[in-house]
């Protein structure tokens, strides 16, 4: 078993050309990101992602189509009967305070902002249950702004990668910071995806694969 060197004394501007290199080798690895939560417009976005904590992205696909096909907009989920929503989300887990927020979001969203969607982060983040991850998601793959989801895989990701300061508890928001101030801002979204993707397949949270991965021969956290 071999460990890379560490980067400890790595200038400012080695840092800078390999956090480039290594991103040149995620956009190989991952050509087309996506987002994976299904939508047909900022609502559903919305609704989807505040639906996806604490469970798959691939689960959420499932009960939006049907949630969706009976309450299209922020008016009709702002009065659905809770045990209606419970039932549709049921497969989630959380059901109960999940089908409460999402209520109380649409309600929220009728009431202060005519029921569309802000497409800016300070009116995102006043809406209950609505954190800048979230903000980050819908601004960057419903309305094409700069938005960086900072979720537990970019975290980690990042963190292996060395592309940021090591923190005993983790800051989301200064990881965002750091993060996106190496890179364009119309970039964030596909960096972020690209992150959570490579850390979902290969830079797992256990027994990350770093012998198949492209980025093994600079990553200072790469066990070969
Ligand atoms: S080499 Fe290992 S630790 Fe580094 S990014 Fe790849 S999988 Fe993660």
């Amino acid at each position: 078993m071999i460990y890379q060197s560490s980067n400890m004394r790595e200038s400012k501007q080695a840092k800078l050309a390999r956090i480039y290199a290594e991103y040149d080798l995620l956009c190989k690895e991952i050509p087309e990101p996506k987002c994976a939560l299904n939508f047909k417009n900022p609502f559903e976005l919305l609704i989807a992602t505040v639906l996806s904590a604490q469970t798959t992205d691939k689960r959420v696909n499932i009960v939006t189509p049907e949630l969706f096909s009976i309450f299209p907009n922020a008016s009709s989920l702002a009065a659905a009967p809770v045990s209606q929503v419970e039932s549709i989300i049921y497969p989630l887990g959380f059901y109960r305070v999940k089908a409460q927020n999402i209520i109380s979001l649409s309600a929220c969203l009728l009431n202060n902002f005519s029921g569309i969607v802000p497409s800016n982060m300070e009116d995102l983040i006043s809406l209950p249950g609505v954190g800048r991850k979230t903000a980050n998601v819908v601004l960057g793959n419903a309305f094409g702004l700069p938005g960086f989801p900072v979720d537990t895989h970019v975290i980690r990701v990042t963190g292996r990668l060395g592309w940021r300061k090591v923190q005993t508890h983790p800051n989301p928001v200064a990881i965002e910071r750091e993060i996106t101030a190496y890179f364009a801002p119309k970039e964030w979204t596909n960096l972020s995806h690209r992150l959570i993707l490579h850390g979902r397949k290969i830079c797992t949270a256990r027994n990350p694969k770093c012998v198949s991965c492209p980025l093994n021969t600079t990553c200072p956290s790469a066990i070969i």
